[in-house]
Parts: C-alpha cells; sequence; structure tokens
C-alpha cells in the first residue's frame, strides 16, 4: 500500500505529510476543515471526527491511519483499527488524553507526579483544595492545551472563581476536572521517544522547553546539565510506557526537572512541538520516524546532527518579522501556511542549528 491517512489538518499533519510526502507515500487528510495540512496532500476529506460512516469510508481509501492530535474518540480509533493499521491504536489515545488515566499510568510505571484529586464538581474541588492545599493548579481532564483549561489556586476562597473560570466542566462518564499540587521545579523538559511495530524504540535528546503564558516558547537541545542529569530516568520512564501502552509511533512526555528528579506531567501519543527541532537537528526527525512506525517500516538514527540546535515558535504577529529570519544564517524557517496571525496562535517556528 502507498497511502497513509491522517486524521486531522493542522500544522503537525502538515510535517508529518512533508515525511510521509519525500517517502513516497501519497497522503489522506480527514478532518472538519481544511487547514495547513491539506495545503501539502494529494486528498482531503472533509467530516466529522464523530461520524463512523465517512470515516470508514476514508479508511478504505487509505493504507494505514494516524492522528495530529487527541480530540478524536478512543472507539472511532479502535473502529478505524479494525479495518486498516491505525496507529497508535486507542489505547493509547484513551490513556493520553485523559488527565486522570495520564496520572494513574504514571503511577504505574513508578514515575512522580503533582499531588493530585480527581474533581467532579466545586464541593469535591473544596475537598481536594483542603487534601492538597495551596497554591494548586485546577485543569480540564480532556482537551487542554496550551495551557487552556486551567486555573491557578493561590486561596482556598477563590475555589468558586476557578471552577468558573475552566468553565464549570461536567462530563457524562470521568471526572471534567483535576485538581494538582504546585510542583518547584527549576526547568522543563521533554522526552520523546519513537516504538516501532517490532517494539523497539528510540529516543531523541530531550529538549529544554521554556513556555510563555501557557504556551512553548523555545525548546534547546542540549539541555542544561542539571537536566542532562535527570534525563536517562526520564527516557527510561517514556520507553516503560509506550511498551506498556503497546505504542507505536512518536509518544511524548513532558517532565518538570526538580530537587527530587524528574516528575512527569503529561504525555501526548503523537509528535511534539518540543521536537520540531528534530527537522534539521536529529538523522532522522519525529515526522518521518512517526510514519516509518505507522507504516511498519524500519525507524531511523535520532542522534544530533549538529553540536546544538534551538527551535523558536513564531506565536501571533511574532510572524511578521519572518522576512528577517531569512537573512540570518543558520536559521531554518518553518511557516504552517495559516492566514489569521491571532494572538497565541501558533503560525510558524524557527530553528538555528549550530554545527
Ligand atoms: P500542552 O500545550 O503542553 O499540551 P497543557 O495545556 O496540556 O499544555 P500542561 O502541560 O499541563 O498544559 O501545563 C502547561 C504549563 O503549566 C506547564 O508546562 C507548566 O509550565 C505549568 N504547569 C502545569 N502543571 C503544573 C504543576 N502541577 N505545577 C507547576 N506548574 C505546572
Ligand atoms: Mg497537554
Ligand atoms: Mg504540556
Amino acid at each position: 500500500g502507498s497511502t497513509l491517512g491522517i486524521l486531522g489538518s493542522g500544522q503537525l499533519g502538515r510535517m508529518l505529510a512533508m515525511a510521509a510526502a519525500q517517502l513516497g507515500y501519497r497522503v489522506h487528510i480527514y478532518a472538519p476543515e481544511s487547514g495547513p495540512a491539506c495545503d501539502v496532500s494529494a486528498a482531503f476529506t472533509q467530516g466529522d471526527y464523530d461520524d463512523p460512516a465517512a470515516l470508514f469510508a476514508f479508511a478504505d481509501q487509505v493504507d494505514a491511519i494516524t492522528f495530529e492530535f487527541e480530540n478524536v474518540e478512543p472507539v472511532a480509533i479502535a473502529q478505524l483499527g479494525a479495518r486498516r493499521p491505525t496507529r497508535p491504536h486507542s489505547l493509547s489515545l484513551d490513556i493520553a488524553r485523559y488527565r486522570v488515566n495520564e496520572k494513574e499510568w504514571a503511577a504505574r510505571i513508578g514515575a512522580q507526579t503533582a499531588p493530585w484529586r480527581a474533581v467532579s464538581n466545586l464541593s469535591s474541588l473544596k475537598t481536594a483544595l483542603d487534601e492538597i492545599g495551596t497554591p494548586a493548579i485546577l485543569k480540564t481532564t480532556l482537551f487542554g492545551y496550551d495551557g487552556k483549561g486551567q486555573a491557578r489556586i493561590s486561596d482556598p476562597a477563590d475555589s468558586a472563581k476557578a471552577w468558573e473560570e475552566i468553565g464549570s466542566p461536567t462530563l457524562e462518564s470521568g471526572f471534567p476536572a483535576i485538581l494538582e499540587g504546585h510542583v518547584r521545579f527549576f526547568a522543563e523538559f521533554s522526552v520523546i521517544v519513537c516504538r516501532g511495530v517490532d517494539g523497539s524504540s528510540v529516543a531523541w535528546d530531550v529538549p529544554e522547553n521554556l513556555h510563555r503564558n501557557g504556551i512553548l516558547a523555545t525548546s534547546t537541545v542540549p539541555a542544561r546539565e542539571a537536566i542532562l542529569a535527570q534525563a536517562e530516568k526520564a527516557t527510561a520512564y517514556a520507553i516503560a510506557m509506550a511498551d506498556k501502552l503497546g505504542h507505536v509511533g512518536v509518544l511524548t512526555c513532558e517532565f518538570f526537572a526538580t530537587a527530587d528528579g524528574p516528575v512527569f506531567n503529561e504525555m501526548a501519543p503523537r509528535v511534539h512541538n518540543s521536537g520540531h527541532w528534530t527537522i534539521e537537528g536529529a538523522e532522522t526527525s519525529q515526522f518521518e520516524n512517526h510514519v516509518r512506525a505507522v507504516l511498519g517500516l524500519p525507524l531511523g538514527p535520532v542522534e544530533l546532527t549538529g553540536a546544538s540546535v534551538e527551535m523558536q515558535n513564531l506565536i501571533g504577529d511574532e510572524v511578521d518579522a519572518w522576512h528577517d529570519l531569512l537573512a540570518q544564517p543558520g536559521a531554518h524557517l518553518h511557516l504552517y501556511g495559516k492566514n489569521d496571525a491571532r494572538p497565541g496562535r501558533k503560525m510558524g517556528h524557527v530553528t538555528r542549528l549550530r554545527r
């Protein structure tokens, strides 16, 4: 077979499509709306993620399926998996997209997390605050990204305000919110691994990640010495997680570097913004290895191609300076082809490589 199906039309889908195209595969995107990924793909089907008939018709036209984000129901991925190789499979999605499962599985592999309580309503939030104390962070359990769906609580008297701030969420089954104790970290980093169908994994060097306003600003490799001292342990956790899930493809785990060692924050069952540096900075990028894994091909080497590399996101109107970036030697510019530079929107990134 030679067509890769991708659910999602954002920039991650776009960069996956470009990697697949380089390997000679055709790409077919399925998404509710045509986005940047569609610009580089041969085919596009517009459809909702909760429309089984449309999803099955899409599956019939491709040879393998993957997804670029977590807004798909795990049951849809399981159904697609019965028709075509769909990777990663629904378990990875089910665990990684729901913060309660994520924390429980972190404990199962023996990784530390922030102290946490699942929260179902304002009164259970108050109980959780009594137990965990302040400062704390209230998060929705589903669909949060770029720090959206979160409220910081420094005083228990602010619990009602925080509950409203995250939208007073409800869920038919499961917990709509989670309260986390504030972790005192000195840095943040991520572990990006890719596991193949044969069960072998590769792990890239860990990037140090800087966030601004809850949004990733930069990823830098190599990370500082104090982070590197925790990287081996964190990488072992990420590989253990991928193995336990039977994950196929890229799995990204975010960690806090603390005085007590690495603390697991969250994971994504997919390629990740903190891995964009791998396009120029590693022998094989996260996108290419994900495509290879999904298609059942051997994984490529992940060694660094230079001495150091930094990825900087271009957010909102930061993208206006793109012309100047082209004049900088060693700067590799990636624009996602989005028209509307809204504040907080990821418009592109630039990678600076030092040989
Ligand atoms: P992403 O875009 O990475 O998916 P997200 O919206 O899922 O982000 P988190 O990664 O959970 O959110 O949190 C965003 C940022 O907020 C973290 O990178 C970290 O800087 C801070 N943060 C989150 N949880 C905690 C915590 N328990 N203690 C301290 N800081 C935290
Ligand atoms: Mg997240
Ligand atoms: Mg995060």
